[in-house]
C-alpha cells in the first residue's frame, strides 16, 4: 500500500513510518518541522519506499500518485509546544485535518486521526472509556490542544457520516520512547535529561497527579491494527499501568542512578489530576494490549538519550 503520514518528522510519526516500511508499504512523509526534526528522518535516506514532502498541512496541497491510507499525526503534542504554538495547534487540528480528509476522500483512502486523551480534559470518570465526554476547560491554556483535537474528531466523524469515508480515531495516551526531544517539556524526557545531568527533577504540584505511560512500539502496533479495521468511533490506545508523577520521578532516579534530588514546582493550569485509559475496546476490537513494561521501556529510552548525548 502507499500511505501518507503527516507529522512524519515527529516522535510517533517517524516510528510509525518505520513500521509501515518494515511491513512492505511505501510511505510519503509530510512535515513542516514545526516541532519535529530532520534527524528523525535521516535513517530513511536512500530508501526507495520512503519519500518526503516538506509541507504545512494547513495549506492545500496535491501530492503525486494515489494513496491507500492517510494517517494524520501532524500537531504539536507536548504541552510546552502547543502553548508556544497555540494558533498553529488550532489550525492543524481544523484546516489541517480538513485538508487531509479531503485528500483521503479524493483518493478513496482510509483516514486515521491521531487524537488524544486530552479530549477527556481533567477527567471526572476514571479510568477513561471512549464513551466519556470529558471535562475540558474550553478557554484555558490547554484548550488549544483539547479543542483542536475535539474539533478534529467531530470533523472526522462528519466525513465518515456524510461521505462514508473509512475513518479511524485513535485517542492516544501519554507515549514515550527514543526520538522524543530532550527539551520538549514532557515529563519523560525532562526527568531523564535532568537525572542524566545531575539537575533536580522538577515535580509539578505535589506529584500526586497520575499518568499511564505507553512505550512507542506498543502504540505503533495499536495504530497499525486500527488503520486496518472498520471502526470509525474513537479507540483509546495507551498503557493502563498508572503511576503518580512523584513515584515516576523516583523510578527515574533509581534507573539512572542519579543523586539529583526532587524539587517541587507549581502545578500548571488545568493539569489533569488523573489519567488512565480503559483499553477494553482496543483489546476486543484489535486484540491489542501493550507488552512493554514501564521499567523496560524506560531503560531503552534512557539508553537512547545517553547515546544521543
Ligand atoms: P511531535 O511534536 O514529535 O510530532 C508532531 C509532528 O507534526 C512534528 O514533526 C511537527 O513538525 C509536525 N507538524 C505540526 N504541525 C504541522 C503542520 N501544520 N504541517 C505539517 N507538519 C506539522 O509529537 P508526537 O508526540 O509525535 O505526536 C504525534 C501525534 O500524536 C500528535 O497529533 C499528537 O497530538 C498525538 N498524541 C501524541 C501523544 C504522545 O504522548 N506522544 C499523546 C496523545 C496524542
Ligand atoms: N510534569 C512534572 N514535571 C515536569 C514536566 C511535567 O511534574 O518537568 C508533570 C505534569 O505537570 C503532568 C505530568 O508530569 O502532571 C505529565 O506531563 P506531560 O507534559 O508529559 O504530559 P501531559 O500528560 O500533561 O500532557
Amino acid at each position: 500500500m502507499r500511505i501518507l503520514v503527516s507529522g512524519c518528522a515527529g516522535f510517533v510519526g517517524s516510528h510509525l513510518a518505520d513500521r509501515l516500511i518494515e511491513e512492505g508499504h511505501a510511505v510519503v512523509g509530510v512535515d513542516n518541522f514545526l516541532t519535529g526534526r530532520r534527524s528523525n528522518l535521516d535513517h530513511f535516506d536512500g530508501l526507495p519506499r520512503f519519500q518526503f514532502l516538506e509541507q504545512d498541512v494547513t495549506e492545500k496541497f496535491s501530492p503525486d500518485g494515489r494513496f491507500d491510507h492517510v494517517l494524520h499525526l501532524a500537531s504539536p503534542a507536548s504541552p510546552l509546544d502547543y502553548l508556544n504554538y497555540p494558533i498553529e495547534s488550532l489550525e492543524v487540528g481544523s484546516s489541517g485535518t480538513k485538508n487531509l480528509l479531503d485528500l483521503a476522500l479524493a483518493h478513496g483512502a482510509g483516514f486515521l486521526l491521531a487524537s488524544t486523551s486530552e479530549c477527556y480534559g481533567d477527567p471526572l470518570e476514571h479510568p477513561q472509556k471512549e464513551t466519556y465526554w470529558g471535562h475540558v476547560n474550553p478557554v484555558g491554556a490547554r484548550s488549544v490542544c483539547d479543542e483542536a483535537k475535539r474539533f478534529a474528531e467531530a470533523l472526522t466523524m462528519a466525513y465518515h457520516r456524510r461521505h462514508g469515508l473509512n475513518t479511524h480515531i485513535a485517542r492516544i495516551f501519554n507515549t514515550y520512547g527514543p526520538r522524543m526531544k530532550l527539551n520538549d517539556g514532557r515529563v519523560v524526557p525532562t526527568f531523564i535529561d535532568q537525572a542524566l545531568h545531575g539537575r533536580p527533577l522538577t515535580v509539578y504540584g505535589d506529584g500526586s497527579q497520575t499518568r499511564s505511560f505507553c512505550y512507542v512500539s506498543d502504540l505503533v502496533e495499536g495504530l497499525y491494527r486500527l488503520m486496518q479495521c472498520r471502526e470509525a468511533l474513537p479507540v483509546n490506545l495507551g498503557n493502563p499501568a498508572e503511576i503518580t508523577i512523584l513515584e515516576f520521578a523516583r523510578q527515574i532516579q533509581r534507573l539512572t542512578g542519579t543523586s539529583a534530588p526532587i524539587e517541587f514546582r507549581p502545578l500548571p493550569e488545568d493539569d489533569p489530576k488523573q489519567r488512565q485509559p480503559d483499553i477494553s475496546k482496543a483489546k476486543c476490537l484489535l486484540g491489542w494490549e501493550p507488552t512493554v513494561q514501564l521499567e523496560e521501556g524506560l531503560r531503552r529510552t534512557i539508553e537512547y538519550f545517553q547515546r544521543a548525548g
